[in-house]
């Protein structure tokens, strides 16, 4: 295994807030991807296990799974946001770079005693009272991995279901410059559990409802590309027409991102609420993880996004005066 950034020290200091804790409540950023939701439960069958009581959230306001990590064991371990207790003695926070990331749950942030984070992003500001956070590492999913023997946990396929969505979403099936041999190691000592991972890669990515073709359509029919940008939008009339949900978007990025010509892709999401969740993508050259964070967002050098409240038209007009800064 590489050897890794967090001192011992904060491990041992994690492990000490844990072992104090009866209850534990878990959590991770809001409209979860594989990473968040998948770290999270990994812990949560780890903490059962060791008797602790376990709760497990996210801060949405509609709370609900996104259906292609419905296959994720352990979501008996989740509980709706208003279920959450109000004043936790310790908070375990997964995958989220702001305290802003929680949602409704950044109340609960505010008034836990203990707040430990772990994270891997660059644009991690270290809230909390703890951060276990390594910006090299290719997913939260890996930190999750060493807590979960830190802990005394061992793998078992529901531990390694959990860790795996999370390194694969993340790596983007290993295709990221982000892998290392010791993203490969994890991988082998996950999948040596039995893991079923042609099921685990349809569940993600190849299973959508037929509106989700037609909303690509949409997407892709107006599609631009300019100056190297290429961008697009999905609103939520697209997707009433199909009574799409919103989570069902994630992947348009990676079709709209493959475009040659350009260094950099957009795609502006509207959400249930009205707003605008923006998806970028870089291809090296560009840090959209910056450009992100100085539009309020946030997320890593090659994939990152923000909450814009403007129209398509000033949103993009405002991106390509933060990406012309950095060019
Ligand atoms: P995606 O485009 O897949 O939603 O997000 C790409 C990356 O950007 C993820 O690592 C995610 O954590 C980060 N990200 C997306 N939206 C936001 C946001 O509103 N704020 C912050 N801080 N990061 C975001
Ligand atoms: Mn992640």
């Amino acid at each position: 295994m590489e050897s890794c950034p967090i001192p011992d020290s904060q491990w041992e200091r994690a492990l000490e807030l844990i072992g104090r804790a009866d209850e534990v409540a878990l959590a991770c950023h809001v409209t979860p991807d594989g990473d968040a939701l998948g770290s999270m439960l990994a812990v949560a069958f780890t903490l059962r296990r060791m008797g602790k009581r376990v709760v497990a959230s996210f801060g949405d306001r509609h709370f609900v799974v996104p259906r292609l990590l419905r296959f994720l064991p352990g979501q008996d371990m989740l509980v709706a946001p208003e279920d959450y207790p109000a004043e936790p003695e310790l908070m375990i926070v997964f995958d989220a770079s702001t305290f802003e990331r929680l949602g409704l749950l950044c109340s609960n942030a505010a008034t836990a005693r203990e707040v430990i984070v772990v994270d891997h992003h660059p644009s991690n500001g270290g809230f909390g009272t703890l951060g276990l956070i390594d910006a090299k590492a290719a997913a939260t999913a890996m930190l999750a991995e060493q807590l979960v023997y830190r802990l005394g946990g061992r793998l078992d396929r529901d531990i390694a279901t959990c860790l795996y969505a999370g390194l694969v979403t993340d790596t983007g099936s290993f295709r990221h410059s982000s892998v290392t041999p010791a993203v490969h190691q994890m991988a082998a000592r996950l999948v040596a559990t039995g893991l079923r991972t042609d099921e685990i890669a349809r569940e993600l990515w190849d299973r959508s409802p037929f509106g989700y073709l037609k909303v690509l359509a949409a997407a892709l029919d107006r599609v631009t590309l300019e100056d190297g940008l290429v961008s697009t939008y999905v609103t939520r009339v697209d997707r009433a027409a199909y009574g799409l949900p919103y989570a069902e978007l994630e992947g348009i990025i990676d079709i709209v991102r493959r475009t040659d010509e350009a260094e950099v892709a957009v795609v502006l999401k509207e959400d249930d609420q009205g707003d605008w969740q923006v998806s970028t993508r870089s291809k090296g050259r560009v840090d959209v993880g910056s450009v992100c964070a100085a539009l309020g967002g946030g997320g890593h050098h090659n994939a990152a996004g923000y909450t814009s409240h403007d129209s398509v038209e000033e949103t993009m007009a405002k991106f390509r005066r933060e990406l012309r800064k950095v060019c």
